[in-house]
């Protein structure tokens, strides 16, 4: 579904990603762990093209994704993205946020639209809240509409980017039992997070980034019981 082949991203004179070499099978569950600073943003933005790499492939569906020749919005249909901070639109009712691509993206009818966005907010758990504005609800919430309005476009791949780290504990749940679900019914996914037992639980594969490179991977039982690299058994000392 994504295959990454020795990409390199710099910012200035700072070497982000260093090489990173990277396949996610369909319907397979990739979280991604790591230090703060490692690049696991980056690596998550360059995949949805939000930044651009400097060096190195990206394929997504088989096909080689060129910035200077294919069009990033059709990529970014097939690419959802989840982000630690929310960003839905203030102005807009929970089932607006959700609609606003499909309609004026993917030009889906609004009838259709509409009804396809309320099917997924009963996905997530919300589907009574549509004609609410988003500040009348919970971080939890938030980001399930969030999800939500991810989902509206179709994607192939779902990209999370610490989607419970900006969520008050007790909220941290309901949208890991969403993201569960989700991963259950065979969405790809590629999941950046502190949660250990959701990684534990929902992963296929753990990768581990270490200063822009990936240090270790494996399936979570292995990775988590018997660590390799210094740099993870380090890691997972501070977070288990
Ligand atoms: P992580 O998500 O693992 O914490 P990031 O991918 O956000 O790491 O950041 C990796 C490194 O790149 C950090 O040193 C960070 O300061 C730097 N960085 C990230 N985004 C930018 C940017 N837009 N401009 C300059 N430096 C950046
Ligand atoms: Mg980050």
């Amino acid at each position: 579904m994504i295959k990454v082949e020795q990409l390199h991203k710099y910012f200035g004179d700072l070497h982000v990603l260093k090489g990173v070499d990277l396949d996610v099978a369909p319907q397979e569950v990739v979280v991604m762990i790591g230090a703060s600073g490692s690049g696991k943003s980056t690596l998550l933005r360059c995949l949805n093209f939000l930044e651009m790499k400097d060096d190195g492939r990206i394929l997504i569906d088989g096909e080689e994704v060129d910035p200077a020749t294919t069009p990033l919005n059709k990529v970014r249909e097939h690419v959802g993205m989840v982000f630690q901070h929310f960003n839905l639109f203030p102005h807009m009712t929970v089932l607006e946020n959700v609609i606003e691509a499909p309609v004026h993206v993917k030009k889906t009818p609004k009838a259709e639209a509409i009804k396809q966005g309320q099917a997924l907010l009963e996905k997530v758990g919300l589907g009574d809240k549509g004609d609410v504005y988003p500040e009348k609800l919970s971080g939890g919430q938030k980001q399930r509409v969030a999800i939500a309005r991810a989902l509206a476009m179709e994607p192939s791949v779902m990209l999370f980017d610490e989607p419970t780290s900006a969520l008050d504990p007790e909220l941290v749940g309901e949208v890991l039992e969403v993201m569960k679900g989700l991963a259950a019914d065979g969405m790809t996914m590629v999941v950046v997070t502190h949660e250990m037992g959701f990684a534990r639980e929902v992963a296929d594969r753990v990768v581990f980034l270490d200063s822009g490179q990936i240090a270790e991977q494996g399936d979570p039982e292995t990775f988590f019981e018997k660590p390799q690299h210094p740099k993870a058994r380090q890691f997972l000392s501070r977070v288990l």
